[in-house]
C-alpha cells in the first residue's frame, strides 16, 4: 500500500531560512527549535537580527502601494483561500503547534479553527465600505476615507502562537497594509511559517508578508525602523512597555495587548459543580499560560469550601505529560525558567499561610494542576500573573467586596461572574474595570468578532478584532475636491 505522509508545510522548503520575498537566508544565522516536553530538536529556522528586519521592512514598503491598490475582491479571495488551506491541513499542522508550544491536541486544533475564523473575518474587512461623506463646509465635495498605515510590524508570543499572530496579520493585510512579522523564537513555525505557507499557497504576492523569527533585538528593530508605520504587539507587560517606549520615541502608532490578572467571581447561588468546572478550565487550560487565564477564583465565603474541594478533586484528576502521543490534559511549561517562576509564587503563598489543596509540585517542566486557598493580598499569587496552572481561591463576604478585589488590580483584561441570577451578576459585572466581561462563563474567551483588549497596564487602550480592526489598522484621510482651482486674496 502506498501511504502518503501529508506534507503541506514542506519543511525542506524553509529549513534554515526565513520568509522574505520567498524563502531566504538571514544575515543573523539559524536557530534550533526544541520541543519543551522532550528537549528534542523540532526544526532549524533562519534567525533574524536587526539587519534582517531592516531588509524585510524595505521590501514590505516597496510592495505596499501595489498591494493596497489590489482590488478588494482579490484581497478577500486570497484571504479566503488561506483560511481554506489552514482548515484543510489542520490535522497535519496541529502537531507542530503541539511540539513547539507544548499544547495538547485539542488546544492546537482550537488555534487552527480560530485562526481560520480570524482570516475569514479579515476577508470581510477587505470588502467593507470604509469612507464617509462630510457635511458641506463650502461648495466643494468633502469626504473622509480610511487608508492603510503602510507597513505594520507584528510581534507575537509563544503561548497561542498561531492565533495571536494571525489576529494581527490577517486584518492588516485585508486593509491594504504589508507586514513584517516577528514570531517568538520558541514558536517560529506555529507562530510564523504555517502562516507564510498558507498565504504563499493562497497566492499572496511576494514582498507583502515577511516572517522573520527573532528575539527582543529584532522586535526593537521593528519599532525604530522608519519603513514601519505601526507595531502590533502581543506579549508581556515588560516587553510591551519597551515596545511602547520605542514606538513613542519614533512616533509610531502602537497596539499593545499585554498580561492580565483575571478574576472569576462565583456567587453563593451558583451550581458548584458547573462553577468548579469553569474555574478548572479557566485556570488550567494550556497550563495556565494564557493572558486571559483565571488568575483569581473569587468565591462567596458561603460556598468557598465546597467550591475549593470540587476544584481540587478536578485538579487531582488532570494528567500532566508529553502531549505528543499521550492522552494528557496538561502539557509542559514552556521553559525551566518559567517553572521556577511558578514555583516561587506558589512557595511564597504557602509560606505566608495559603493552603495547598492540590499540586504545587512539578516533574521537570510538567507542573501539576495546583489549587491554593486562603490566598491573601500580601501574597504574590494574589497580585501577579502566574502564567502557570495555579488556581488561587479567595473568599469574599459581599458582592461589593468582590468588586473591590477585582478593581485593585491594574491588569484588568477579563473577568467572569457565575450566578443563577443574571441581573445580580450583571449589576456586579458592570462595576468591574476590565476589557471583557463574561456573565456565566470563565475568563478564557476570544474570537474575531469581539474587540479584545484590557484596561490599565494590560494594554494601551487599543483593541484587536471585531469593530476595532478598521479603527486600529487604517487611518482617516480627508479629501476635498473642487471642480476647478480658484484664486485666493494673495
Ligand atoms: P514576551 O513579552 O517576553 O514576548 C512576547 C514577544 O515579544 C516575543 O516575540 C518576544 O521575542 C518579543 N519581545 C520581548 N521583548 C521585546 C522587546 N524589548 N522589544 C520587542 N519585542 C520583544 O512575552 P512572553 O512572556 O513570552 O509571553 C507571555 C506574556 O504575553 C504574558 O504576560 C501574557 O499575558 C501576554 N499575552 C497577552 C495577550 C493579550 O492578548 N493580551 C495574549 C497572549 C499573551
Amino acid at each position: 500500500m502506498n501511504v502518503h505522509k501529508p506534507n503541506f508545510l514542506q519543511s525542506d522548503r524553509w529549513d534554515g531560512l526565513a520568509f522574505f520575498s520567498g524563502w531566504q537566508a538571514t544575515a543573523a544565522g539559524t536557530l534550533n527549535v526544541t520541543d519543551p516536553a522532550t528537549g528534542l530538536h523540532v526544526a532549524t529556522v533562519g534567525f533574524g537580527g536587526p539587519a534582517d528586519i531592516a531588509r524585510a521592512a524595505r521590501e514590505a514598503k516597496a510592495a505596499q502601494k501595489s498591494w493596497a491598490e489590489t482590488l478588494a475582491g482579490e484581497r478577500a479571495r486570497i484571504l479566503s483561500r488561506a483560511a481554506d488551506l489552514l482548515e484543510k491541513h489542520g490535522e497535519e499542522l496541529a502537531p507542530w503547534i503541539m511540539r513547539e508550544s507544548g499544547s495538547i491536541h485539542a488546544k492546537a486544533m482550537i488555534e487552527v479553527e480560530h485562526g481560520a475564523l480570524f482570516i475569514r473575518h479579515a476577508a470581510t474587512l477587505a470588502m467593507a465600505a470604509t469612507g464617509t461623506f462630510l457635511p458641506g463646509m463650502d461648495t466643494r465635495t468633502h469626504y473622509a476615507r480610511r487608508v492603510p498605515h503602510g507597513v505594520v510590524g507584528v510581534i507575537s508570543p509563544f503561548n497561542f502562537p498561531l492565533v495571536l499572530s494571525i489576529r494581527s496579520i490577517a486584518p492588516a493585510l485585508a486593509l491594504g497594509n504589508t507586514i513584517v512579522h516577528k514570531p517568538d523564537p520558541r514558536t517560529p513555525i506555529s507562530g510564523g511559517f504555517i502562516i507564510a505557507r498558507i498565504f504563499e499557497e493562497a497566492g499572496l504576492p511576494e514582498g507583502v508578508l515577511h516572517i522573520i523569527p527573532g528575539g527582543a533585538d529584532a522586535g526593537e528593530a521593528l519599532c525604530i525602523d522608519d519603513n514601519v508605520a505601526m507595531v502590533s504587539f502581543t506579549g508581556s507587560v515588560r516587553g510591551g512597555s519597551k515596545v511602547g517606549e520605542l514606538c513613542g520615541k519614533h512616533l509610531k502608532k502602537v497596539q499593545l495587548e499585554l498580561g492580565g490578572k483575571n478574576a472569576l467571581i462565583i456567587l453563593d447561588d451558583a451550581d458548584l459543580d458547573v462553577a468548579a468546572s469553569n474555574a478548572a478550565w479557566g485556570a488550567f487550560l494550556h497550563q495556565g499560560q494564557i493572558c486571559m487565564a483565571t488568575g483569581l477564583v473569587l468565591a462567596d465565603e458561603k460556598i468557598a469550601t465546597g467550591l475549593s474541594e470540587r476544584l481540587a478533586t478536578k485538579a487531582g484528576h488532570l494528567q500532566v505529560g508529553d502531549p505528543s502521543g499521550h492522552q494528557v490534559a496538561l502539557g509542559p511549561i514552556i521553559s525551566d525558567q518559567q517553572v521556577a517562576s511558578i514555583q516561587a509564587i506558589v512557595d511564597d503563598a504557602i509560606a505566608k499561610g495559603a493552603q495547598l489543596l492540590a499540586g504545587g509540585t512539578h516533574d521537570g517542566r510538567f507542573y501539576k494542576a495546583t489549587v491554593l486557598t486562603d490566598v491573601r493580598p500580601d501574597m504574590r499569587a494574589f497580585n501577579e500573573e502566574i502564567f502557570g496552572p495555579v488556581a488561587c481561591v479567595v473568599s469574599f463576604q459581599r458582592d461589593e467586596d468582590a468588586v473591590a478585589i477585582v478593581n485593585r488590580s491594574d491588569h484588568g483584561l477579563a473577568a467572569g461572574v457565575i450566578s443563577r441570577n443574571v441581573a445580580r451578576a450583571m449589576a456586579l459585572g458592570n462595576q468591574l474595570n476590565v476589557g471583557q466581561l463574561h456573565i456565566n462563563d470563565q475568563t478564557v474567551n476570544g474570537g474575531p468578532y469581539a474587540p479584545f483588549g484590557g484596561r490599565g497596564k494590560s494594554g494601551n487602550g487599543s483593541r484587536m478584532g471585531g469593530p476595532s480592526d478598521i479603527e486600529e489598522l487604517t487611518q482617516w484621510q480627508w479629501v476635498s475636491v473642487k471642480d476647478q482651482a480658484t484664486a485666493y486674496p494673495f
